[in-house]
């Protein structure tokens, strides 16, 4: 039977293309998203894949959430935690609520997925959780205390966990996209993308399809001893 891979932030973005490579990989996928209720159901109309509205920032919603996933799909067996925002501003001018917001949906919630799913993966002795980080994460960003925060956090919370289940079959790895050809970057003036490709040695910015193929390889059985890594797919970006 085909092994169950949970997305969080799976409907849009680079979440969206991650979930199609893991349905091509043989995976059944369940993607998980937090309300644009449009591109969900264009998402799922596209690909066949389930969709799920979760708020993964809320424990007893993810409790709830994946409990009901596991009913209808199964044990979650990979789990990508994908789902991310921004709330940019200086530190000087950030409110206690840009912080948390930021905090909570980028950090919180890998504490909240894995804790809910982690404990079957022991129990079954197989498990492969994928984080995803950020550049920003490893080198910080003007106007990011709070995401660069939460993205560095997530760096040490992925060699921890993959500590602690190392001998249980589960790996555990982060991925640190840079920047990557997205409705994001789409939306950022293009004088400063272009400043920002300009550093970027290969010269272009990322695909979402080349952070799609780093889960679906982390994914796979015979990456079982590749755990506690950060994989930077910047382009040479940042040389971590
Ligand atoms: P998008 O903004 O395109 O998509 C974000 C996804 O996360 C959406 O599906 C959204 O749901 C979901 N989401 C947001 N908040 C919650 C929540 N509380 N509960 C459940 N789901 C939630 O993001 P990108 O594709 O650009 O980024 C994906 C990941 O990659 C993020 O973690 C980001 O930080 C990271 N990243 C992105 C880079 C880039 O260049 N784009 C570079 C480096 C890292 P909904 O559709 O309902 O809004």
């Amino acid at each position: 039977m085909a092994k169950v891979a949970l997305v969080t932030g799976g409907s849009r973005g680079i979440g969206a293309t991650i979930s199609k490579q893991l349905k091509s990989s043989g995976f059944t996928v369940a993607a998980i998203y937090a309300g644009n209720d449009d591109a969900a159901v264009a998402f799922k109309k596209e690909t066949g894949i389930n969709v799920f509205k979760i708020n993964v920032s809320d424990f007893a919603a993810v409790e709830r959430g994946v409990a009901d996933i596991v009913k209808q799909l199964g044990p979650v067996e990979v789990l990508v935690n994908n789902a991310g925002i921004t709330r940019d501003g200086f530190l000087h001018k950030m409110t206690p609520d840009q912080w948390h917001e930021v905090i909570d949906t980028n950090l919180s919630s890998c504490f909240n997925m894995c804790r809910v799913t982690v404990p079957a993966m022991r129990e079954k002795g197989w498990g492969r959780i994928i984080n995803i980080s950020s550049i920003n994460g490893q080198k910080g960003q003007m106007g990011q205390t709070n995401y660069s925060a939460a993205k560095a956090g997530i760096i040490g919370f992925t060699k921890a966990l993959a500590l602690e289940n190392a001998t249980k079959g589960i790996t555990v790895n982060a991925i640190c996209p840079g920047y990557i050809e997205t409705e994001m970057t789409g939306k950022m003036n293009p004088d400063v993308l272009k400043s920002i490709v300009a550093q970027i040695p290969v010269g272009r910015l990322g695909q979402p399809a080349e952070i799609a193929r780093t889960v679906a390889f982390l994914a796979a059985d015979d990456a079982s001893f590749i755990t506690g890594a950060t994989l930077s797919v910047n382009g040479g970006h940042f040389m971590a």
